[in-house]
């Protein structure tokens, strides 16, 4: 299969070239190749999967909903209507009430592009503010939007009016010269940008942040820098749009991340696990001061997916009910136990996570370069010894993995094990 794939598929496929299987079937967190050999998925299909593959009541959810009604555009139907039900009683108490819901189209890429839009309509304004390293999607703005380089290289992407600051990547952002010395020069630089009438930065349309960069190599942001944009961005009147596309629906151990770092965000960019199941669909919560769009001013055919709603629905319900945010806490921890070793090993910089998202960066100790080549490599042993992880980050040297968050105590060991061993046996 890999090969007939590479004879008629776009050689734009990536996820084949280093994690060279065919799939065939799956469960929870496993997967299994057609020669039959069983992975555990700490991929779980880049973060969607977030209660495991196939996960019989989410399955159940899909065939009960099939034969009933598919596709709805945005026609109000039972099953989008317990599904926005479910989203909005997952925002704390004080926002649910003053957020509104869009469903925009299949990917978290489609909800980027209309935060952004609705931001421009809402204060008729153009520029936007973005970080270095952050990953928002590959259509045209969302792309733009996107500090890292390596990713819109080939397309010389850029959009008029697209700002980019340096996010809070400490020891190695441009500010920082001195490692480790510096605590808020990111956003005392981005203050004074601001207020600076010849920093060429007309007063924008909206800041957009992710509070812990995924694909820019699991980097968390740190608090009183989030506090301190959000205060600024208050008092500027300039809305600020958390991209959770990859944090949010619990994957950090709150339903979304910006919880955990006390603000309230102006507009929330989810998508990836909102069905839990991978049946694809996006949305924006908004504050409803912001809801300024006409009737048909953001529309799209894929905004009605009635089976992502019915399996999100009860997705919902079974993080409510099996306390699955106290089982990523508790994985978290584990995980940060058993990896806190290999902070010791020459060629790890640094090992970071929250909830169910780590990474590990790999470096040449000798002169601290990003070492991409050796993450690769762990990968490719990772996969040998039955581990699929992920890479991110700067010329790919961070090692991702994204559990499913409902995985057991048992498979985070035996995964943790693994991706040691591969770290100590792939370095030089
Ligand atoms: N935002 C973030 C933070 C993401 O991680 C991603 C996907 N990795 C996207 C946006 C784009 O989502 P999609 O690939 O579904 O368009």
């Amino acid at each position: 299969l890999l090969a007939r794939q590479e004879r008629w598929e776009s050689s734009a496929r990536a996820y084949p070239r280093r994690l060279p299987i065919a799939i065939a079937e799956a469960a929870g967190s496993f997967v299994r190749d057609l020669d039959g050999n069983v992975f555990i998925d700490f991929l779980t299909g880049a973060g969607v999967l977030s209660l495991g593959h196939n996960h019989p009541e989410l399955v159940r959810a899909v065939t009960d909903q099939l034969g009933r009604l598919t596709h709805g555009l945005d026609f109000p139907t039972p099953a989008k209507d317990a599904f926005s039900e479910a989203q909005l009683s997952m925002l704390p108490p004080g926002l649910r009430d003053r957020m509104k819901v869009h469903f925009c189209g299949p990917t978290g890429a489609n909800a980027v592009e209309a935060a952004v839009k609705l931001c421009k309509t809402a204060t008729g304004r153009g520029d936007v503010l973005a970080f270095q390293g952050s990953f928002h999607g590959s259509t045209h703005a969302a792309m733009a939007l996107t500090g890292s380089v390596a990713q819109k290289r080939p397309v010389a992407n850029g959009l008029p009016g697209v700002h980019f600051f340096p996010y809070s990547y400490c020891g190695r952002c441009p500010l920082d010269l001195v490692r480790d010395t510096c605590t808020t020069n990111c956003v005392s630089y981005l203050e004074r940008s601001l207020r600076d009438g010849n920093a060429g930065i007309a007063s924008p349309a909206a800041v957009i942040l992710e509070l812990v960069q995924g694909e820019g190599g699991v980097v968390p942001a740190r608090g009183d820098f989030v506090r301190r944009v959000r205060a600024l961005t208050s008092e500027l009147g300039i809305p600020l749009i958390v991209d959770e596309v990859q944090t949010g629906c619990g994957r950090t151990g709150t339903w979304f991340a910006f919880e955990q770092y006390d603000i309230e965000p102006d507009v929330i960019v989810a998508s990836k696990a909102l069905s839990g199941i991978g049946s694809p669909v996006s949305l924006i919560l908004y504050h409803q001061r912001l809801d300024t769009w006409a009737p048909g001013a953001h529309s799209g055919t894929f905004r009605g997916n009635q089976l992502a709603f019915a399996a999100g629905t009860v997705a919902v319900g079974i993080v409510r009910r099996d306390r699955i945010l106290d089982n990523v806490r508790q994985r978290g921890e584990q995980i940060a136990d058993l990896l806190a070793g290999l902070r010791e090993h020459p060629w790890v910089r640094e090992v970071r996570g929250r909830g169910l998202m780590w990474g590990v960066e790999l470096a040449d100790p000798a002169d601290g370069r990003p070492a991409g080549a050796l993450a690769a490599r762990v990968q490719a042993r990772a996969l040998r010894n039955g581990l699929i992880v992920e890479l991110g980050g700067r010329e790919d040297c961070v090692v991702r993995i994204l559990p499913p968050l409902n995985v057991t105590a048992e498979v985070v060991e035996t995964a943790c094990a693994i991706l040691i061993a591969a770290v100590e046996q792939s370095s030089p």
